[in-house]
């Protein structure tokens, strides 16, 4: 009689906490086989960030990588008068140090956590060394690579092209998908910072959206009262970049 399964020895168990007991809700972690899992998360240390945390800015040298696993973590284009936009936008689904992954070693954006968010922070250089012996980590990170560079592309354009209703309705929805909630901590302030717009329009804007009922607008958060007619109400940009993700990840089964 064998002693051993060799199959169910082998069979793939999502992690679900790291060592210390801290949940991972993180996709890309939680979707590696177990060996690279094994190999990888007792690397990891738990972090919570403060709003307003900022884990790089253009031009530094990436110390670490992050796995996001709550929050939302903003990724902005810095000028050098100080204005900046945000150019893209990372919560569960996602990790920080994507240039890393290439074998790059600077920043060229800032990342900046937009709400109270927890993190699996680990060394650049044990990323890289990892890298060698987990290569489906390498694959899911090229992959959320690429995600991040057609969302930034996308956001480009949505910024040049449409109004700012259109695209204040297309960034609450995105925001909302990353925390996996319906309420959104934010400022106007700050909304207007993340949409490359006055706070004044980014006020008439989101009054519009709560007088038609799809959001309810109090200090420091929103709302999503109606998701269905907030889709309507955003710019086509929401639904191309969903649908691309979807394709992708049918494609890479
Ligand atoms: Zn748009």
């Amino acid at each position: 009689m064998a002693k051993s399964h060799p199959s169910a020895k082998s069979a793939p168990k999502p992690a679900s906490s790291d060592g210390d007991g801290n949940h991972i809700h993180n996709e890309i972690l939680i979707g590696l086989p177990r060996n690279e899992a094994d190999l990888l998360i007792p690397k990891l240390e738990f972090m919570r960030l403060r709003t307003h945390h900022v884990l790089h800015e253009p031009g530094d040298t990436l110390k670490s990588a992050y796995f996001c696993n709550s929050g939302l973590i903003s990724i902005l284009s810095v000028f050098q008068d100080g204005k900046s936009v945000e150019v893209g936008l990372v919560g569960k689904e996602g990790f920080i140090g994507t240039p890393l992954v290439a074998g790059f070693r600077t920043a060229p954006t800032r990342a900046i956590a937009q709400i109270e968010a927890t993190v699996f922070r680990l060394n650049s250089e044990t990323l890289v060394a990892t890298l060698r012996e987990c290569p489906s980590l390498e694959r899911r990170l090229q992959q959320f690579a690429q995600v991040m560079a057609m969302q930034t592309t996308q956001i480009a354009a949505c910024n040049r092209l449409h109004e700012v209703n259109e695209r204040l309705a297309r960034w609450l929805l995105m925001s909302s998908d990353r925390i996996g909630s319906n309420s959104v901590p934010l400022t106007q302030e700050l909304l207007g910072q993340m949409l490359g717009t006055r706070r004044s329009s980014v006020t008439v804007a989101a009054g519009m959206l709560q007088k038609a009922g799809l959001i309810a607008h109090t200090r420091g958060d929103v709302e999503i009262v109606d998701r269905r007619r907030l889709e309507e109400a955003s710019c086509d940009c929401y639904g191309i970049m969903q649908s691309q993700v979807e394709k992708w990840r049918g494609e890479a089964g």
